[in-house]
């Protein structure tokens, strides 16, 4: 997947623009798609239905670097967050195919490390999670839900 040579956020809105690029599984990760799709309003509208989007679906977009909350002046923070607990997560050795790789924001900081963490990423979290992962690992708010 190739956009104007830009770096990819892997973790953006559900907002014009955006292509889809994962889908929340039962178990609470993200399957990553080999392939992003395209999406347009009427996706976007029927995906925010009944809840957020960005709480059952991964979006990529370009990066807006320091035009985001995220950024700490020369990184992603929330990769570097989601790497920090790495140890926590029963991850896979084998890293999935994932065509925004060559221009990923977190796999150009982080390496293979960046995608073990990926499907585990839940950009936006429910409030329920968000209670959850309050209690059993405060720095896991916003980004990650454990689910084996
Ligand atoms: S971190 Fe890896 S798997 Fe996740 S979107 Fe980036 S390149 Fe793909």
């Amino acid at each position: 997947m190739k956009k104007n040579g830009k770096i990819m956020c892997p973790s953006s809105k559900a907002q014009i623009g955006a292509q889809l690029l994962g889908v929340r599984q039962e178990d609470g990760t993200v399957a990553i798609l080999p392939q992003p799709l395209r999406i347009d309003e009427s996706f976007i509208e029927k995906a925010n239905e009944h809840a957020h989007a960005e709480q059952r679906f991964r979006f990529t977009n370009k990066c807006i670097a320091s035009g985001c909350a995220q950024w700490t002046g020369e990184r992603c923070g929330v990769a570097d967050r989601v790497i920090s607990l790495l140890e926590y997560l029963p991850i896979n050795e084998d890293i999935i195919a994932c065509a925004i790789r060559p221009q990923c924001r977190w796999f150009l900081q982080s390496g293979k490390q960046a995608c073990q963490a990926c499907p585990f990423v839940i950009t936006e979290t429910t409030e329920d999670e968000w209670l959850l992962s309050e209690q059993t690992h405060p720095t896991l708010q916003e980004m990650i839900v454990f689910r084996k």
